[in-house]
């Protein structure tokens, strides 16, 4: 039987990207998108170009919408093989001055949790019987190198100087959920790994980042076929945390 995949905040960036990569190496894709609208364009587009997708509806902050896709996947394909937590949000976009732990309102940090950690920890635990009767599953959190305190905390980096706290902290939280994850699962044919793409083009990585979404998106496809659990990961290469 194929592969099946869920790619979430599939309908563009990164993760319309994913999905078509995965789709492309011959994997079924579950694209799930909270806009109906934006979803449907997009998997459209997928469509046209030949792949076997899916599109599925999911605001990851919805346990109601959660549940429902679980019994669909469950009554549909009777298994996942591949999660990709993609799905992300970063308040106010800037990099410098705003939002950053100094300043950062709580309604934004819990907002960002949310989206970047609460509902993402939440879904995965709902999706591990399914990926637990896939003989390789593989999940994949979207993180990024921003949350990586090794990174934050050492001024040469070229990074250090990015600091919205809400969407670095989830992102730092993100990761500590993979090593723990990773952990709880060691014994099981399932892996956990962060993925940290690149600074890519797309509406939150803004237009100024120098890597294109194909690019971007490489570091999950490659990680859907790791042999390896409890990694930060960019290009091949690990990542301090
Ligand atoms: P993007 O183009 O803004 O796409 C984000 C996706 O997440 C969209 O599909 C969006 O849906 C979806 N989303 C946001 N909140 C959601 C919610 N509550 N429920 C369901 N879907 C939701 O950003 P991107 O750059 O592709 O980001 C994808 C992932 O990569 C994120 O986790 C991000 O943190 C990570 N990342 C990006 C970069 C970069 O440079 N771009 C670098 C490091 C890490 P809507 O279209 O409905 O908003």
């Amino acid at each position: 039987m194929k592969r099946i995949a869920l790619v979430t905040g599939a309908n563009k960036g990164l993760g319309l990207e994913t999905a078509r990569q995965l789709a492309k190496e011959g994997t079924t894709v579950l694209m799930s998108s909270r806009n109906k609208e934006r979803g449907t364009e997009a998997f459209q587009k997928l469509k046209e170009e030949g792949l076997d997708v899916e599109i599925v509806q999911l605001e990851v902050t919805n346990e109601a919408e959660v549940d429902a896709l679980v019994k669909h996947i469950d009554s549909t394909y009777g298994k996942l093989d591949v999660l990709v937590n993609n799905a992300g949000i970063m308040h106010g976009g800037e990099p410098t001055g705003v939002n950053t732990a100094e300043i950062v309102k709580a309604e934004v940090l819990k907002e960002t949790f949310d989206v970047n950690f609460f509902s993402l920890v939440s879904l995965t635990q709902k999706m591990l019987p399914l990926l637990k009767k896939s003989d390789s599953g593989r999940i994949i959190n979207v993180s990024s190198i921003l949350g990586s305190n090794t990174v934050q905390s050492d001024e040469t980096s070229p990074w250090s100087g990015i600091k919205p706290f809400a969407y670095n902290a989830s992102k730092t939280a993100l990761n500590s959920f993979t090593v723990h994850l990773a952990a709880a699962l060691k014994d099981t044919n399932i892996k956990v790994n962060s993925a940290h793409p690149g600074w890519v083009k797309t509406e939150l990585g803004g237009k100024n980042a120098p890597l294109e979404a194909p690019e971007g998106a490489k570091t999950s496809v490659n990680l859907s076929y790791a042999d390896f659990t409890g990694k930060f990961v960019h290009n091949g290469e690990e990542i301090a945390w």
